[in-house]
């Protein structure tokens, strides 16, 4: 038997609506039988669906679900334990992206700690928004050691894999919670936890990645699927597309990134990727280790390490490690279980000046994305 045939993205004809009322009425005038859940997988994405109000402007029978678009929420705390330890034990600056500042850290004994506390405590921990300001402000004090404790997806990975393979400063290591998601929505849609009907993916990671992953995944599981950009008038027209599909009974990966997104994504950073990284089971915070999810640096780039070139802190959290704050619902709100409205803390005991959990502390987590939802 020949392999199954799976159409590339650019074989259907798209139809990019031009405005936003334009796609609403489409939508609108769509045979919805009863309520479709449409997961996005990307933070980016949900601040504009949560920015512009897109959910009070679909009708009801339309969800959109917030799935694992902030890998900083699931960021697993032996992680951010790690980070603090290395902050406060070593003689490093730790230089870490914003959304990982503000992390909370929770030892099973009520206090809770993140990086920004040790900060406010003396540590030396300096906010890095990219690879690239991570570099220069290594080689800006070339005697002080630093680690770049960084999370992220492909997008983030693929341009920090060439700057590894460029060779970082001598005094800067990586401490790296980098993840990938497909496999992750494969057992989710395997297990039929979160009852998902369709994929809204993202154009920018697919851009990276390429769309085969997803089409297999569409075809198998039979939910279609629409890779998405980053305008409300693009999202709305995707959201279209995907219900269209839904409605006929049709499974397909559509496409409304293109230009951008091909079928076997972009070969050098793909090259790059694979290169520097190997793919090995990654823990989710609040979920556990799923295989095939955590790019781990290759022992041949050991050097710019911080895993090598540190003692490891981790083993000191045991067994209280991977979970949640007490009462935080962030892992079934990464993953689109639940909305962040489930959660009874959500802007009660949690708000964005006093973030409780993750999803919450992070600027693309769910919870503080749909804080005016
Ligand atoms: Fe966790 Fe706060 Fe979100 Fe509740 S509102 S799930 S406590 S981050």
């Amino acid at each position: 038997m020949g392999q199954p045939h799976h159409p590339d993205p650019g074989d259907y004809p798209v139809t990019l609506m031009s405005n936003v009322r334009e796609s609403l009425a489409a939508i609108e005038a769509l045979p919805l039988p009863r309520t479709v859940r449409i997961l996005n997988l990307c933070g980016d994405q949900e601040r504009i669906i949560s920015v512009s109000e897109m959910r009070r402007a679909l009708p009801r029978q339309v969800e959109l679900v917030s799935g694992p678009g902030c890998a900083a929420s699931i960021c697993p705390e032996a992680d951010i334990h790690q980070a603090i330890c290395l902050s406060e034990r070593q003689p490093v600056t730790v230089l870490v992206a914003d959304n990982l500042l503000r992390l909370p850290l929770s030892r099973g004994n009520g206090a809770r700690r993140s990086l920004s506390d040790a900060q406010r405590l003396g540590a030396d921990v300096r906010v890095a928004s990219a690879p690239i300001h991570a570099v220069m402000m290594a080689r800006a004090e070339p005697d002080r050691e630093m680690v770049y404790f960084v999370a992220g997806f492909e997008t983030l990975l693929a341009p920090l894999a060439g700057m590894v393979l460029e060779g970082l400063p001598d005094n800067l290591s990586i401490l790296l919670c980098g993840r990938r998601v497909e496999p992750l929505v494969e057992q989710e849609l395997h297990d039929e936890t979160g009852d998902i009907d369709a994929l809204l993916l993202p154009g920018n990671r697919c851009a990276v990645t390429g769309t085969r992953q997803w089409e297999k995944l569409s075809a198998d599981f039979r939910r279609p699927a629409v890779v998405a950009g980053y305008t409300s008038p693009n999202i709305l027209s995707a959201i279209h597309m995907v219900l269209q599909q839904h409605c006929n009974g049709e499974v397909r990966v559509d496409n409304l990134y293109r230009g951008l997104v091909r079928p076997e994504g972009n070969a050098l950073a793909r090259d790059q990727l694979d290169r520097v990284f190997e793919l090995v089971a990654g823990d989710w915070r609040g979920l556990g280790a799923v295989q095939g999810t955590a790019f781990r640096m290759r022992r041949t780039y050991d050097v710019f390490n911080a895993d090598r070139r540190f003692p490891d802190y981790r083993s000191e959290l045991l067994p209280d490690a991977g979970g949640m704050p007490d009462g935080c619902e962030c892992a079934a709100v990464a993953l689109g279980r639940k909305p962040p409205l489930a959660c009874p803390l959500f802007l009660v005991r949690c708000t964005p000046q006093q973030p409780y959990g993750p999803c919450m502390a992070s600027d693309d987590g769910a919870c503080y994305l749909q804080r005016t939802a």
